[in-house]
């Protein structure tokens, strides 16, 4: 069959994509230390669940849309282009794991390099960095075959993104290591049904972020329409349509669409990988340093001409509304406060809560004690004293929400009624990006550091000591203030103050 039936859009499984399900499945079920992505597999488990679609797949090279064609794509303008992207943290429910706002930077940044310096035109605007302490996210169910790790993200992603019309909203968390390894990450196709909804973006594994690392750029890839550079061998049945010879022959229309990236069987190293063909021809020189490729990440630096129109192509075509920097949807609310106690009293203060984009129009509370309120600042007697989980809900001039709970103590006055005071409160820089804020109370107490917008990143909230680390981004002002509750449960709070890092 020529290659140029292929690429009839809209085609469905003829005669000559006759296939066996069974060879489509190796690497569905990959190895320990095999596994680098899930893309290629997310992908065939949606074809799978489409019967029609599935033997089209596995047989021939498919057309998603008009960029596949590579007339239409060598037509693309090239133009400098922002996308818009929103990054989620996953942290445990105290506030502890996950990575650090500079972690992120570095990953961002590498990203932005690598798809600079290989001329896409396109770069990476992040317009907010939410950090989500969630017991259910911060570690993802172990790779395995029962798909558990898929609707752990699939939960995530519906949980927490923002307006997947207009961000292309970026996932971190932890995977649990099981038998079959760890996934390094999972990028949603452009022609994917998904791609502009809650289930599309694009999930990172914790451990492949940071500077240095090409998982990122590589899964952005994906969701910007680039397949693997060995897709069309170690991804498609041996020899059949879509397969990629050593020749090169039909390269434009077979594979990855790209016959500037020469076809490989999956490489891990960065050099040739040897072998032949299916028809026994030998490699030869392929292109380990493919951004596409699965060569490690000291040699992940290229990205070919026809990907870099590839990637311009798919963005206009089909992720236009991540396209424009800043975007125009709205981000959601911060919510924050601080509480002080006198006795059954307590007062609450919300001023911290901020939105990134607009501004705060409602603030709802509840106290614990089957009561609520409302307003920025507020104040509510408890009818006998103990501990009570108080919740504040912000909603944003869009009707944007965030929630965030903290733990009240209130007394009657039988015991200690007075609450620490606290001093001396103070910042300075540690080194780099880091630096430690310090403080004292005149009577052993629970401290914990309330940040107002933009916070650092820290290993825990909640310290008994008086002086606290946190590493930051460079050139940020952080506004904290510092609240410390005694064992009888007064609390007391000292600020804002502001650490210019
Ligand atoms: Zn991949």
């Amino acid at each position: 069959m020529v290659g140029a039936a292929h690429l009839m859009a809209g085609n469905t499984a003829g005669p000559e994509l006759q296939v066996s399900p069974l060879e489509n499945t190796q690497y569905i079920h990959a190895k320990q230390g095999e596994h680098w992505c899930a893309t290629q597999e997310q992908w065939d488990l949606k074809k799978e669940s489409l019967v029609d679609l599935s033997d089209r797949y596995k047989a021939g090279c498919p057309t998603e849309g008009m960029c596949d064609f590579p007339a239409n794509r060598d037509a693309t303008q090239m133009e400098s282009l922002t996308i818009n992207v929103v990054v989620h943290v996953m942290r445990d429910g105290s506030g502890n794991g996950g990575v650090s706002e500079s972690t992120v930077w570095d990953s961002i940044n590498e990203m932005n390099f690598d798809y600079a310096n290989n001329g896409t035109g396109l770069q990476f605007q992040v317009s907010e960095i939410q950090f989500h302490n969630d017991d259910a996210y911060d570690e993802i169910s172990a790779y395995s075959y029962s798909g558990k790790y898929a609707q752990d993200i699939a939960g995530m992603k519906a949980k927490y993104a923002v307006n997947p019309t207009q961000y292309l909203n970026i996932y971190v968390s932890a995977q649990k290591q099981g038998r079959l390894g760890v996934l390094l990450g999972i990028g949603t196709f452009p022609w994917d049904a998904d791609a502009l909804t809650a289930q599309g973006g694009l999930w990172m594994n914790n451990i492949a972020m940071g500077a240095g690392g090409k998982t990122m750029s590589h899964e952005m890839g994906h969701c910007l329409g680039l397949w693997h550079t060995h897709h069309g061998v170690s991804e498609v049945t041996s020899c059949a349509d879509c397969y990629e010879f050593a020749s090169g022959q039909e390269g434009d229309i077979r594979g990855d669409f790209a016959d500037d990236t020469p076809p490989t069987p999956t490489n891990y190293n960065c050099s040739a990988p040897g072998g032949t063909d299916c028809q026994g021809t030998s490699w030869g020189a392929t292109q380990p340093e493919n951004i596409m490729g699965y060569g490690p990440d000291t040699c992940l630096s290229y990205l070919s001409p026809k990907q870099a129109r590839r990637v311009q192509c798919w963005t206009k075509d089909a992720l236009a509304g991540l396209v424009g920097g800043g975007g125009t949807g709205n981000l959601p609310p911060s919510a924050s406060f601080t509480v002080s106690t006198n006795l059954l009293n307590a007062s609450f203060n919300a001023s911290g809560s901020n939105d990134p984009d607009g501004n705060i129009v409602s603030y709802a509370w509840n106290f614990g004690d089957n009561s609520s309120g409302s307003g920025v600042t507020t104040n509510h007697a408890y009818a006998s004293a103990g501990t009570y989980n108080v919740t504040l809900t912000v909603t944003d001039n869009d009707g944007a929400t965030n929630t965030t709970s903290q733990s009240v103590s209130v007394n009657d006055g039988t015991g200690d009624v007075t609450p620490p005071v606290i001093s001396n409160v103070s910042s300075a820089s540690t080194g780099g990006r880091n630096f430690r804020i310090s403080w004292t109370t005149d009577e052993p107490a629970d401290s914990v550091v309330i940040f107002t917008g933009s916070a650092p990143f820290s290993d825990s909230n909640l310290v008994t000591e008086h002086s606290m680390s946190f590493r930051g981004s460079r050139n940020v002002s952080y506004e904290y203030s510092v609240q410390s509750t005694d064992a009888s449960g007064n609390t007391s709070t000292a600020g804002p103050f502001v650490h210019n890092n």
